[in-house]
């Protein structure tokens, strides 16, 4: 199959900010825009974008998962990058049109259709570098995808780092600049440890790797990170410490600690998960600290993340009720 994220359905979503309005959203070719080389995002990084799914039901129609937070995250990222201004409905309908356009195209599960709003400053304007675009481009991409990490289900490598994955304000902006900032020492653990992934954790502080957010599941209890600016307000996080509330497990957002969590996971039934749009809940079999390797548990994928992931798959798939009408039916 080829690499997540690398086919693209041939038309998409597109709407333009002329400096005053957003025009009408139109659905045209993805191959391509076109940019003045002058443009603002090609120089100062004003750009934002999102990622979520849509699933194809046993009854055959499709629906969209969490696409209200997806939305309102990237209303967020847009205002805190200083880009313009849009109207959730506005979003909200491109996805569905481009959604709907292609909705025999959406794979059956386990694979989904992998949505991409993105959000690009466009006027040509190099003396800008601290002033914000005038001008913008919102359009939304689709992907059909199957699993996010190869192999599927079997214990991810983390690297510990002591380093932050970009400055600690912009944690909670999905922007372009972040990803470039992990990229570096992502490659260098890949090389160094054969890490599938950095773990982040400035000054002993657990945040989150370049792509999921982290969890630490003891027994009845699942910790992670309380929400700050410095990290990624993961959709997937909120949706899985809700059905772990509502299977009756603790759920405790507070810090987590490079030792604490290195002590927890050495006892037997420890359990670590990323959280993610693309990699829903991966299990975390090892970690990687100061040279040193410790098995989270057994270093085998546990029972409680299996469960956790199921549980989401299920509401996704259609398989259980949606009681927290987290889909969008198109
Ligand atoms: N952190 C980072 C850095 C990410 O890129 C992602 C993936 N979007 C997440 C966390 C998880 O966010 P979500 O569950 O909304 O996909």
């Amino acid at each position: 199959m080829a690499a997540f994220g690398s086919v693209f359905m041939p038309e998409m979503a597109m709407a333009r900010f002329d400096g005053a309005n957003w025009g009408q959203s139109a659905i045209v070719p993805s191959d391509s825009i076109s940019l003045h080389p002058g443009a603002h995002v090609l120089h100062y990084a004003s750009t934002c974008f999102e990622g979520l799914k849509a699933f194809r039901h046993e009854d055959g129609s499709v629906a969209i998962f969490r696409m209200d937070k997806n939305i309102a995250r990237m209303q967020q990222s847009s205002e805190l990058l200083s880009l313009p201004k849009f109207d959730a409905a506005l979003l909200s309908q491109m996805i569905i049109d481009i959604v709907r356009h292609y909705a025999a195209d959406v794979p059956t599960p386990p694979g989904s259709m992998y949505i991409r709003p993105t959000h690009i400053g466009t006027e040509p304007a190099i003396g800008k570098a601290a002033t914000p675009t005038l001008t913008s481009l919102l359009y939304v991409l689709l992907s059909p995808v199957g699993d996010y990490f190869a192999g599927g289900s079997r214990g991810l490598r983390l690297l510990m780092e002591d380093n932050a994955r970009c400055a600690p304000h912009m944690g909670m902006i999905k922007s372009g600049g972040n990803y470039a900032s992990a990229l570096y020492p992502t490659m260098q653990a890949k090389a160094k440890y054969q890490a599938d992934q950095v773990l982040f954790c400035p000054n002993g502080d657990v945040q989150e790797t370049g792509a999921a957010n982290f969890l630490l599941i003891d027994g009845n209890e699942i910790i992670t990170k309380a929400l700050d600016a410095s990290f990624l307000h993961g959709v997937t996080r909120d949706t899985i410490l809700t059905l772990a509330r509502d299977l009756g497990m603790k759920v405790s957002e507070r810090e987590l600690t490079v030792e604490e969590l290195l002590e927890r996971a050495a006892k037997p039934g420890t359990e670590a998960a990323l959280s993610g749009t693309a990699a829903v809940l991966a299990p975390v079999g090892t970690l990687i600290h100061q040279g040193k390797e410790y098995k989270v548990g057994n270093g085998e994928p546990g029972s409680t993340t299996a469960k956790l992931r199921q549980t989401l798959n299920d509401i996704q798939w259609g398989k259980t009720a949606d009681t927290h009408g987290w889909l969008t039916k198109i």
